[in-house]
């Protein structure tokens, strides 16, 4: 029989676990941004974050919204779905974007060398990488275009730590680009 002492020490164990983890292993809030729009775009996203969490052992997902987003750069090719999870990684920077290009890989992307605005079954971008400034040949952290996308800065706005010296960033800018005509943006149920 389970009491009530038993139940109270058991979560005290699981709190004592995870503060234990996560001061032993250094661990970072990933905001990684998906897009697709070929096939079952939602369900890409939802396999693409599946594989992320088992592949990557991050901790505490939270999945914004999805929306439907009408293609910006290339405009003849269909709406892409858009969604944004921010997870606590302890995993490099480096490594997470090599892992998010297997999984890109696995899932069936292929790269139009000369159109990077070109339609895809699946896109993972890294947008935040804790507070940090990444300036690498392969990396570039925030991501370099996010400010100018609604697609990415809406469902990032959702799962943002309050915390995060960018935040005020984010929803001014979301803002402004409200009166974007040509960004289009529309919650949808999954
Ligand atoms: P965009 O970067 O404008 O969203 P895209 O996502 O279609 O375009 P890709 O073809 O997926 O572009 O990526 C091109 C290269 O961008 C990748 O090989 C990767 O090394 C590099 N890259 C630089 N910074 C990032 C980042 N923050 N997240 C993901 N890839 C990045
Ligand atoms: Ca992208
Ligand atoms: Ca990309």
């Amino acid at each position: 029989m389970i009491r009530d002492n038993d139940l109270l020490s058991w979560t005290q164990v699981s709190w004592a676990y995870k503060l234990l983890v996560l001061g032993i292993m250094k661990m970072t809030d990933a905001y990684i941004g998906f897009g697709a729009n070929i096939g079952d775009s939602v369900q890409q996203i939802f396999d693409a974050k599946q594989q992320l969490l088992i592949r990557s052992g991050c901790v505490e997902p939270e999945l914004s919204a999805f929306y439907l987003s009408s293609p910006v750069g290339y405009s003849d090719q269909p709406y892409f779905v858009n969604a944004v999870l921010r997870c606590s990684v302890s995993i490099s920077s480096i490594e997470l974007l090599n892992l998010m290009q297997a999984i890109e890989v696995d899932l069936g992307r292929v790269r139009d060398a000369n159109n990077r605005n070109a339609p895809r079954t699946i896109d993972l971008d890294i947008l935040l990488y804790g507070n940090q400034v990444i300036e690498s040949p392969r990396l570039v952290v925030p991501h370099p275009r996010m400010f100018e996308r609604r697609f990415v800065l809406e469902p990032l706005r959702e799962v943002l730590n309050d915390n995060h010296a960018l935040r005020r960033s984010v929803i001014e800018s979301c803002y402004a680009l409200r009166n974007c005509n040509d960004q289009i943006l529309h919650p949808i149920q999954c």
